[in-house]
């Protein structure tokens, strides 16, 4: 076992298995402690009957500094009085992270957890990475803010390094925000450049929280009940393990690019502006495609006089293992890619890349975005870029996420609970199901899995419209102990759940 953090105590096996229980989050609530009490005493009695041992993370040499500021429940209270209802938290008993190192983070009171999410596939080369954080203070010493109505070289040389990695004639960059904003320009520019209105997006995608992201998105739970979705229209997802065409069905990725097909033909005056998706669609449970399947929409769409936008928000920056970009795992070359997330390895930038020829489609009018193309970001995104490059992040995550499918798949041969398991390199999901026959969404137990995983030392997202999917995507420089620790917590939490 490593030599553990400051401030933090290893745990003991009972506690362990307690805090395994995942009704550790109710200790704290009034009129818990006995329902608390049972589900221990049950769990309890589980972990000794298996004779599970306590699954440890693999030694890490890093001491967290010394936590001084407001306490969890501190910050709970003062979150429920001054921040928007609508913001959401995981775990029952919230989780506080107050510092990142690589692939860990550290709560407040010292205890390092294995980011099996990096803050939804956001933090793409660790957390804190030194490199990354010299390049951010080098820049915010000097000048934290130019707009692009002056020169500066970081916006310039980034956009030329970022270009470099982009295929075919994608060559021109536009630095925003978030990827809400990347996908409301790439859509801005798809119908400034066709002259057409109509877009078609999948459902079960996400493209954002703004007006046209949330009309991009195709997911109850996203959508609020506001006028935003006109001229979209929503293809069927393809997503084999759910709909019509299961992966055994031949040419699968044709069969569902017919109904994008369908929708041109009968939802729009024949022409559209354009189509988008995301390479794998994250919030969605990382739904991986068919083969062939964007290569036949995107013929369809470009027929019909439409761009084709790769949201590679997630998906981008060597995630996916096989390939830089998701989308080149289809053997396609959008007209348009956005990207946000694991560009900025968590700093809020995000961009816009395409041909020249599109990219003129803006040049009609001032397009103008204070922050965009900042010059701290900027440095920053430069400096990620490179790092991906030379720690080889992109085989890493290809190795390790192989590591990872194969371990997950030994699972789902003793839990009954895995549907699928499916995702390509650090881009992964396992889907549970009550039933493998009726594939009814496994929701609650994949809340309890959610919860115990944390309770042991993991960290991972849920998804999916049923909120069934465990999501596992990990900054890209995890370690093939790192995986072999989260097989064993997933294992654990399975059994447990
Ligand atoms: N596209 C995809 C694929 C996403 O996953 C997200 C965020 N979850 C967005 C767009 C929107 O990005 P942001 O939250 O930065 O606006």
């Amino acid at each position: 076992m490593g030599r553990l953090p400051q401030g933090s105590r290893r745990l003991g096996r009972a506690e362990a298995r307690w805090q395994a229980t995942g009704a550790y989050g109710c200790i704290r609530e009034k009129n818990a402690l006995s329902a608390f009490k049972r589900e221990f005493a049950i769990c309890y009695l589980l972990f000794a009957i298996l004779d599970m041992k306590t699954p440890e993370l693999p030694p890490f040499d890093y001491t967290p500094k010394p936590y001084t500021g407001p306490s969890a429940e501190e910050v709970l209270a003062l979150r429920k009085q001054f921040l928007s209802p609508a913001l959401f938290l995981y775990y029952q008993k919230p989780m506080m992270i107050v510092e990142g190192k690589g692939q860990y983070v550290f709560d407040e009171k010292g205890r390092r957890y294995l980011d099996g999410i990096a803050g939804i596939a956001t933090v793409s080369v660790g957390h804190c990475h030194p490199e990354v954080v010299a390049a951010a203070n080098r820049q915010n010493e000097t000048l934290h803010h130019a707009t692009t109505i002056y020169l500066h070289p970081n916006i310039a040389e980034y956009a030329r390094d970022l270009a470099a990695k982009m295929p075919g004639d994608l060559k021109v960059c536009y630095f925003v925000n978030s990827g809400s904003e990347a996908n409301d320009l790439a859509i801005l520019m798809a119908r400034a450049f066709t002259g057409n209105y109509d877009l078609i997006a999948l459902r079960n995608a996400y493209h954002g929280g703004n007006a046209s992201g949330m009309a991009l998105t195709a997911h109850r739970t996203w959508k609020f009940n506001v006028p935003h979705s006109f001229g979209v229209h929503h293809a069927i997802a393809p997503y084999p393990y759910r709909g019509p065409y299961g992966a055994d069905y031949p040419e699968a990725g044709k069969a569902y690019a017919d109904d994008v097909l369908n929708l041109i033909d009968y939802a729009t005056p024949g022409r559209v502006a354009g189509f988008i998706a995301e390479s794998i669609q994250g919030v969605g449970g990382t739904v991986t495609f068919p083969d062939g399947y964007l290569q036949h929409v995107y013929k369809h769409v470009r027929v019909a006089g439409g761009v084709c936008i790769a949201d590679e928000v997630q998906t981008g920056f060597g995630r996916t293992g096989e390939t830089y970009w998701g989308f080149e795992s289809q053997g396609v070359i959008p007209d348009i890619v956005t990207m946000a997330k694991g560009i900025g390895n968590g700093v809020p930038l995000a961009a816009v890349v395409t041909t020249a020829q599109i990219a003129k489609s803006l040049a009609d009018r001032i397009h103008f975005n204070t922050f965009g193309g900042n010059p701290v970001v900027c440095a920053q995104g430069r400096a990620v870029l490179q790092v991906i490059d030379r720690e080889k992040l992109q085989q890493n995550a290809l190795q390790v996420g192989n590591h990872l499918i194969r371990g997950f798949n030994e699972l789902g041969k003793k839990h009954d609970l895995i549907g699928e398991v499916r995702g390509k390199g650090l881009m992964l999901g396992i889907e549970l199901v009550k039933d493998r026959a009726t594939k009814e969404p496994a929701k609650e137990e994949c809340a309890r899995v959610h919860e115990i995983t944390r309770d042991l030392g993991l960290l991972v997202g849920k998804g999916g419209l049923y909120g069934n999917t465990l999501r596992i995507k990990p900054p890209l420089c995890i370690t093939k102990a790192d995986a072999d620790f989260m097989i064993e917590v997933l294992d654990a939490a399975l059994t447990t759940a």
